[in-house]
């Protein structure tokens, strides 16, 4: 008899759970943690700024997530196939992007910049000619270099495709490759922590999105409404404050 009761009274309580939204929607979240000050790995945890954003916008919409990190070439694919729900990654929203996947309102404006090593004498030259340079696969920075430089003939070294920038940047420093071609937040902090210099600004005028599936509406407009309240409220600039 007891347990009978205690069986009614939990599907009575999960009915009520779910009926009264206590039990929130969890979202997979993919984000590629070298990438500071957007995501990286402290003390073994994936923080950031893009990190904080998420949680923001989650808690405003009232939805729980959770993350998963990989290789930045490795997101989109993974929207696609379904084991991830959203890409939080700094990821520029461009017009090949938005043909498979889907962007929310843009979040952060960037551009592209080089890293030399400081003290090396390096500058801008080394874009030119017989040098060899270092990117992460698939970013925005890899396009650049492949169809400003590489198609054109203008830069004739090699190129080194790396998972993370933590490895570009370590394949500088190590002297491997002269320099490195990545966005200007990020190319600014690896500067402030590491023997490292930005040199050179080139102008892209990109814009950061949170990515969903292609057609995820349901979705996009959870993502949209939150960071939208998260911009109308005091969130932004704090989180803005806290990481640049
Ligand atoms: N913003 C660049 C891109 O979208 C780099 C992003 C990243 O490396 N996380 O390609």
């Amino acid at each position: 008899m007891f347990k009978k009761t205690f069986l009614v009274l939990l599907a009575v309580s999960v009915v009520f759970l779910f009926s009264s939204g206590v039990m929130a929607e969890t979202y997979v979240v993919g984000t590629s943690a070298g990438f500071p000050p957007f995501e990286y790995i402290e003390d073994g945890e994936i923080v950031g700024f893009d990190i904080d954003l998420m949680e923001a916008i989650a808690e405003a919409q009232g939805f729980e997530i959770e993350w998963t990190d990989i290789s930045f070439d490795s997101l989109i694919p993974g929207l696609n196939a379904g084991t991830i729900d959203i890409v939080a990654a700094g990821m520029t929203i461009t017009d090949e992007r938005a043909q498979v996947v889907d962007f929310t309102d843009p979040y952060f404006s960037a551009n592209q910049a080089l890293l030399v090593r400081e003290d090396s004498g390096m500058n801008v030259t080394v874009l030119f000619g017989d040098h060899n340079l270092a990117v992460q696969t698939g970013t925005t920075g890899d396009l650049w270099v492949e169809e400003n430089l590489q198609d054109p003939g203008i830069l004739t070294g090699r190129v080194t495709h790396f998972d993370t920038f933590v490895l570009a940047v370590q394949d500088l420093i190590a002297e491997r490759v002269e320099g490195v071609v990545l966005d200007t937040p990020v190319a600014r902090r690896y500067a402030a922590d590491n023997p490292v210099e930005m040199v050179a600004e080139l102008v892209t005028g990109e814009e950061y999105g949170l990515a969903v599936a292609s057609g995820n509406t349901e979705l996009l407009e959870k993502l949209n409404a939150g960071l939208q309240e998260v911009k109308d409220s005091s969130v932004m600039d704090e989180l803005l404050e806290k990481h640049f």
